[in-house]
Protein backbone atom coordinates (compact mmCIF):
# COMPACT_ATOMS: atom_id res chain seq x y z
CA UNK A 1 0.00 0.00 0.00
CA UNK A 2 1.51 3.51 -1.20
CA UNK A 3 0.76 6.62 0.89
CA UNK A 4 -1.72 7.83 -1.73
CA UNK A 5 -3.59 4.12 -1.92
CA UNK A 6 -3.78 5.07 1.94
CA UNK A 7 -5.40 8.35 2.03
CA UNK A 8 -7.71 6.74 -0.26
CA UNK A 9 -8.86 3.74 1.50
CA UNK A 10 -8.96 6.18 4.77
CA UNK A 11 -11.10 8.79 3.37
CA UNK A 12 -13.64 6.10 2.09
CA UNK A 13 -13.93 4.34 5.25
CA UNK A 14 -14.55 7.65 7.00
CA UNK A 15 -16.50 9.38 4.49
CA UNK A 16 -20.10 8.33 5.80
CA UNK A 17 -19.05 8.99 9.31
CA UNK A 18 -16.99 12.21 9.34
CA UNK A 19 -17.66 15.79 7.81
CA UNK A 20 -13.85 16.17 7.57
CA UNK A 21 -12.77 12.78 6.19
CA UNK A 22 -9.70 14.04 4.96
CA UNK A 23 -8.40 15.94 7.32
CA UNK A 24 -8.97 13.03 9.68
CA UNK A 25 -6.80 11.14 7.27
CA UNK A 26 -3.99 13.33 6.98
CA UNK A 27 -4.31 13.42 10.65
CA UNK A 28 -4.01 9.46 11.49
CA UNK A 29 -1.32 9.51 8.48
CA UNK A 30 0.62 11.75 10.75
CA UNK A 31 0.70 10.30 13.56
CA UNK A 32 0.83 6.62 12.72
CA UNK A 33 3.74 7.13 9.74
CA UNK A 34 4.80 10.65 10.70
CA UNK A 35 3.54 11.68 7.11
CA UNK A 36 3.14 15.45 6.12
CA UNK A 37 0.19 16.04 3.49
CA UNK A 38 2.92 16.48 0.34
CA UNK A 39 4.38 13.39 2.01
CA UNK A 40 1.17 11.68 1.13
CA UNK A 41 -0.01 13.21 -2.25
CA UNK A 42 3.22 14.03 -4.02
CA UNK A 43 6.31 12.34 -2.88
CA UNK A 44 4.34 9.17 -2.54
CA UNK A 45 5.80 6.26 -1.78
CA UNK A 46 5.32 2.87 -0.11
CA UNK A 47 4.06 2.45 3.69
CA UNK A 48 6.35 -0.30 5.28
CA UNK A 49 4.16 -3.48 7.15
CA UNK A 50 4.32 -1.83 10.27
CA UNK A 51 3.44 1.35 9.32
CA UNK A 52 0.22 0.31 7.40
CA UNK A 53 -0.82 -2.48 10.31
CA UNK A 54 -0.71 0.73 12.88
CA UNK A 55 -2.95 2.83 10.03
CA UNK A 56 -5.48 0.28 9.32
CA UNK A 57 -5.93 -0.53 13.10
CA UNK A 58 -5.78 3.14 13.93
CA UNK A 59 -8.56 3.67 10.44
CA UNK A 60 -10.57 0.74 12.12
CA UNK A 61 -11.09 2.17 15.72
CA UNK A 62 -12.01 5.58 13.79
CA UNK A 63 -14.71 3.73 11.88
CA UNK A 64 -16.20 2.28 14.51
CA UNK A 65 -16.59 5.82 16.15
CA UNK A 66 -13.96 6.73 18.44
CA UNK A 67 -12.88 10.03 18.22
CA UNK A 68 -9.74 10.84 16.28
CA UNK A 69 -8.25 12.64 19.68
CA UNK A 70 -8.25 9.75 21.73
CA UNK A 71 -6.67 7.68 18.73
CA UNK A 72 -3.63 10.40 17.93
CA UNK A 73 -3.55 10.82 22.05
CA UNK A 74 -3.21 14.66 21.63
CA UNK A 75 -5.16 17.83 20.82
CA UNK A 76 -4.51 21.25 20.58
CA UNK A 77 -6.79 24.32 22.77
CA UNK A 78 -5.73 28.01 22.85
CA UNK A 79 -2.38 27.26 21.20
CA UNK A 80 -0.96 24.59 23.09
CA UNK A 81 -1.15 20.91 22.74
CA UNK A 82 -2.69 18.71 25.60
CA UNK A 83 -2.67 14.70 26.01
CA UNK A 84 -5.76 13.14 25.75
CA UNK A 85 -7.21 9.36 25.73
CA UNK A 86 -10.10 7.51 27.52
CA UNK A 87 -10.58 9.01 30.72
CA UNK A 88 -10.60 12.39 30.24
CA UNK A 89 -12.58 15.02 28.41
CA UNK A 90 -11.47 16.24 24.61
CA UNK A 91 -10.81 19.86 24.67
CA UNK A 92 -13.63 21.70 22.94
CA UNK A 93 -13.07 25.23 20.66
CA UNK A 94 -16.30 26.50 22.34
CA UNK A 95 -14.37 26.02 25.55
CA UNK A 96 -11.83 28.73 24.87
CA UNK A 97 -14.60 31.41 24.56
CA UNK A 98 -14.49 30.84 28.43
CA UNK A 99 -11.02 31.84 28.44
CA UNK A 100 -10.86 34.31 26.22
CA UNK A 101 -13.30 35.80 28.85
CA UNK A 102 -11.45 35.12 32.01
CA UNK A 103 -8.64 36.92 30.37
CA UNK A 104 -10.22 39.53 29.76
CA UNK A 105 -11.58 39.71 33.37
CA UNK A 106 -8.22 39.21 34.79
CA UNK A 107 -7.21 42.71 32.40
CA UNK A 108 -9.63 44.77 34.10
CA UNK A 109 -9.24 44.01 37.63
CA UNK A 110 -5.96 42.47 38.60
CA UNK A 111 -5.98 38.62 39.56
CA UNK A 112 -3.36 37.05 41.14
CA UNK A 113 -4.18 33.99 41.24
CA UNK A 114 -7.01 31.23 39.87
CA UNK A 115 -8.43 27.86 40.40
CA UNK A 116 -10.44 25.98 37.64
CA UNK A 117 -12.60 23.33 39.06
CA UNK A 118 -13.52 20.03 37.25
CA UNK A 119 -10.33 20.54 35.37
CA UNK A 120 -9.83 17.41 33.36
CA UNK A 121 -6.98 18.00 31.17
CA UNK A 122 -6.16 20.91 32.62
CA UNK A 123 -6.97 23.28 29.24
CA UNK A 124 -8.67 26.24 30.91
CA UNK A 125 -6.25 26.26 33.67
CA UNK A 126 -3.20 26.00 31.79
CA UNK A 127 -4.18 28.47 29.78
CA UNK A 128 -5.08 30.85 32.30
CA UNK A 129 -2.05 30.25 33.96
CA UNK A 130 0.19 30.91 30.78
CA UNK A 131 -1.73 33.52 29.35
CA UNK A 132 -1.72 35.92 32.73
CA UNK A 133 1.52 34.46 34.02
CA UNK A 134 -0.71 33.81 37.54
CA UNK A 135 -0.43 30.77 39.71
CA UNK A 136 -3.78 28.18 39.31
CA UNK A 137 -5.01 25.36 41.42
CA UNK A 138 -6.87 22.96 38.97
CA UNK A 139 -9.13 20.61 41.34
CA UNK A 140 -10.38 17.22 39.15
CA UNK A 141 -11.34 14.24 41.31
CA UNK A 142 -11.19 11.53 38.22
CA UNK A 143 -8.03 9.67 39.34
CA UNK A 144 -8.13 8.91 35.31
CA UNK A 145 -8.23 12.35 34.44
CA UNK A 146 -5.99 13.34 37.21
CA UNK A 147 -2.90 11.81 35.26
CA UNK A 148 -3.53 13.49 32.30
CA UNK A 149 -3.99 16.95 34.28
CA UNK A 150 -0.37 16.23 35.75
CA UNK A 151 0.92 15.43 32.46
CA UNK A 152 -0.38 18.45 30.80
CA UNK A 153 0.60 20.92 33.33
CA UNK A 154 4.45 19.35 33.02
CA UNK A 155 4.17 19.59 29.28
CA UNK A 156 3.44 23.01 29.08
CA UNK A 157 5.55 23.60 32.14
CA UNK A 158 2.68 25.32 33.83
CA UNK A 159 2.60 27.21 36.91
CA UNK A 160 -0.57 25.14 37.98
CA UNK A 161 -0.65 22.32 41.00
CA UNK A 162 -2.88 19.36 40.13
CA UNK A 163 -5.32 18.72 42.97
CA UNK A 164 -7.10 15.65 43.21
CA UNK A 165 -10.32 16.64 45.00
CA UNK A 166 -13.82 16.57 45.07
CA UNK A 167 -15.18 20.45 44.52
CA UNK A 168 -18.58 19.22 45.25
CA UNK A 169 -17.61 17.95 48.80
CA UNK A 170 -15.80 20.89 49.93
CA UNK A 171 -14.26 24.06 48.93
CA UNK A 172 -10.36 25.21 49.70
CA UNK A 173 -8.15 28.10 49.08
CA UNK A 174 -8.71 31.86 48.36
CA UNK A 175 -8.62 33.22 44.98
CA UNK A 176 -9.25 36.26 42.61
CA UNK A 177 -10.96 34.16 40.13
CA UNK A 178 -12.56 30.60 40.01
CA UNK A 179 -13.59 29.40 36.35
CA UNK A 180 -15.03 26.24 35.86
CA UNK A 181 -16.12 24.06 32.76
CA UNK A 182 -18.85 22.06 34.82
CA UNK A 183 -20.44 18.36 33.59
CA UNK A 184 -23.93 20.45 32.37
CA UNK A 185 -25.74 17.75 30.23
CA UNK A 186 -29.11 17.00 31.11
CA UNK A 187 -30.88 13.58 31.52
CA UNK A 188 -32.30 13.75 28.45
CA UNK A 189 -29.24 14.66 26.82
CA UNK A 190 -27.22 11.25 27.96
CA UNK A 191 -29.75 8.96 26.34
CA UNK A 192 -29.30 10.81 23.09
CA UNK A 193 -25.15 11.22 23.05
CA UNK A 194 -23.09 11.38 19.39
CA UNK A 195 -21.54 8.36 18.82
CA UNK A 196 -18.27 10.06 19.44
CA UNK A 197 -19.23 11.69 22.82
CA UNK A 198 -19.46 8.13 24.27
CA UNK A 199 -16.51 7.11 24.31
CA UNK A 200 -15.82 10.25 26.56
CA UNK A 201 -16.42 9.66 30.34
CA UNK A 202 -20.05 10.08 30.99
CA UNK A 203 -18.82 11.28 34.84
CA UNK A 204 -17.18 14.42 32.97
CA UNK A 205 -20.15 15.41 30.82
CA UNK A 206 -23.46 14.61 33.13
CA UNK A 207 -24.85 16.78 35.08
CA UNK A 208 -26.35 14.92 37.58
CA UNK A 209 -29.69 16.10 38.03
CA UNK A 210 -32.67 16.52 35.54
CA UNK A 211 -31.67 19.81 34.46
CA UNK A 212 -28.12 19.77 34.37
CA UNK A 213 -27.46 22.44 36.86
CA UNK A 214 -26.30 20.56 40.22
CA UNK A 215 -22.76 21.30 39.76
CA UNK A 216 -23.69 25.32 39.44
CA UNK A 217 -25.51 25.33 42.57
CA UNK A 218 -23.04 23.02 44.34
CA UNK A 219 -19.97 25.02 43.49
CA UNK A 220 -21.51 28.69 43.50
CA UNK A 221 -22.47 27.74 47.06
CA UNK A 222 -19.97 25.89 48.54
CA UNK A 223 -16.87 28.03 47.08
CA UNK A 224 -18.19 31.40 47.28
CA UNK A 225 -16.51 31.86 50.30
CA UNK A 226 -12.96 30.87 48.50
CA UNK A 227 -13.86 33.67 46.29
CA UNK A 228 -12.14 37.25 47.51
CA UNK A 229 -14.53 39.95 47.26
CA UNK A 230 -14.26 41.80 43.91
CA UNK A 231 -13.23 38.30 42.78
CA UNK A 232 -14.81 36.47 39.36
CA UNK A 233 -16.95 32.97 39.21
CA UNK A 234 -16.83 32.14 35.05
CA UNK A 235 -18.84 29.14 34.00
CA UNK A 236 -19.03 27.44 30.37
CA UNK A 237 -22.42 26.67 30.39
CA UNK A 238 -24.63 24.32 27.74
CA UNK A 239 -27.04 25.76 25.41
CA UNK A 240 -30.12 27.05 26.88
CA UNK A 241 -28.91 27.48 30.84
CA UNK A 242 -28.10 30.95 30.99
CA UNK A 243 -31.31 32.03 32.63
CA UNK A 244 -31.04 29.16 34.96
CA UNK A 245 -27.14 29.67 35.85
CA UNK A 246 -27.63 33.46 35.88
CA UNK A 247 -30.38 33.05 39.11
CA UNK A 248 -28.26 30.59 40.68
CA UNK A 249 -25.45 33.39 40.77
CA UNK A 250 -28.05 36.23 41.56
CA UNK A 251 -29.53 33.98 44.88
CA UNK A 252 -25.74 33.52 45.71
CA UNK A 253 -25.44 36.99 45.77
CA UNK A 254 -23.03 37.35 43.21
CA UNK A 255 -23.37 40.77 41.10
CA UNK A 256 -22.51 42.07 37.70
CA UNK A 257 -23.85 38.75 35.89
CA UNK A 258 -23.24 39.13 32.12
CA UNK A 259 -22.72 36.11 29.49
CA UNK A 260 -20.98 35.65 26.63
CA UNK A 261 -21.40 34.29 23.15
CA UNK A 262 -19.41 31.38 21.27
CA UNK A 263 -18.75 31.56 17.45
CA UNK A 264 -21.91 29.87 16.49
CA UNK A 265 -24.15 32.60 18.70
CA UNK A 266 -24.86 30.42 21.40
CA UNK A 267 -24.88 32.24 25.23
CA UNK A 268 -21.75 30.09 25.89
CA UNK A 269 -20.49 31.23 29.26
CA UNK A 270 -21.74 33.18 32.21
CA UNK A 271 -19.48 34.90 34.60
CA UNK A 272 -20.42 37.15 37.83
CA UNK A 273 -18.41 39.04 40.56
CA UNK A 274 -18.40 38.45 44.39
CA UNK A 275 -19.78 41.04 45.69
CA UNK A 276 -17.61 43.74 47.67
CA UNK A 277 -17.96 43.16 51.29
N1 LIG B 1 -12.09 21.59 32.19
C1 LIG B 1 -12.02 20.55 31.23
C2 LIG B 1 -12.47 21.04 29.87
O1 LIG B 1 -13.09 22.05 29.76
C3 LIG B 1 -12.84 19.33 31.65
C4 LIG B 1 -14.28 19.64 31.90
C5 LIG B 1 -15.06 18.44 32.40
O2 LIG B 1 -14.49 17.36 32.64
N2 LIG B 1 -16.34 18.60 32.51
O3 LIG B 1 -12.20 20.46 28.86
Amino acid sequence: MDTKEAYQIGCKALSSISDSASFEVFELLRFCADLSKTDVLCNIKQLSDQQKKVFLACLDRRANGEPLQYIVGEWSFFGREYKVGPGVLIPRADTEVLVETAISCARQSGVNNAADLCAGSGCIGISLSCELDIPVDCYEKSEDAFSYLQENIKKNSADCKAVLWDVCAESTGMYDMIVSNPPYLTKADMEDLQREVSFEPAMALYGEAEDGLSFYRTITKRWKSSLKPGGWLLYEIGMGQHDDVAAILEQNGFIEICTEKDLCGIIRVVFARRAEE
